[in-house]
């Protein structure tokens, strides 16, 4: 995350949103408000409640809906997090400065 050239913003992609990324990409933005920050989902959903699933599946929570807990919306409005759905990450380069990095997104 270190940032050598003071005078270019921080820049950060996150591969993965939901516990790890979506956590990680709401915190880093507390930290560094004018950092560049782009997280990659390859699913349909960027934060969710894993743990609610089998009280779906159980038929204790009714609604799948209920089990989102923030939007691609949410990030981009109230974060200023660049969210990509159903958008996978196949290929970085870490070593390369600057990185490498390639996504692919179907059609959606
Ligand atoms: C049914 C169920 C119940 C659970 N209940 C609990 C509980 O009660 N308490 C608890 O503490 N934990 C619980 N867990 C575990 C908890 O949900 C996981 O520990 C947590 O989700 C892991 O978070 P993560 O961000 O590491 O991974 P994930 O939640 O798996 O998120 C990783 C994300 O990265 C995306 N991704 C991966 N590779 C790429 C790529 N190349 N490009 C783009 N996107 C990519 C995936 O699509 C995924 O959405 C439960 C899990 C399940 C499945």
């Amino acid at each position: 995350m270190e940032n050598k050239d003071k005078t270019s913003k921080l820049k950060v992609i996150i591969v993965g949103g939901v516990a790890g990324g979506a956590s990680c990409a709401a915190r880093l933005r507390r930290l560094a408000e004018d950092a560049e920050i782009l997280m990659v989902e390859r699913g349909p959903y960027v934060s969710y409640a894993n743990c609610g699933l089998p009280y779906h599946v159980g038929g204790v929570i009714a609604r799948e809906s209920s089990l989102l807990v923030a939007d691609e919306r949410v990030f981009r409005e109230q974060f200023a997090i660049d969210v990509r759905t159903r958008c996978e990450a196949i290929a970085i380069a870490p070593d390369k400065r600057p990185s490498i990095f390639a996504i692919r997104s179907p059609a959606r």
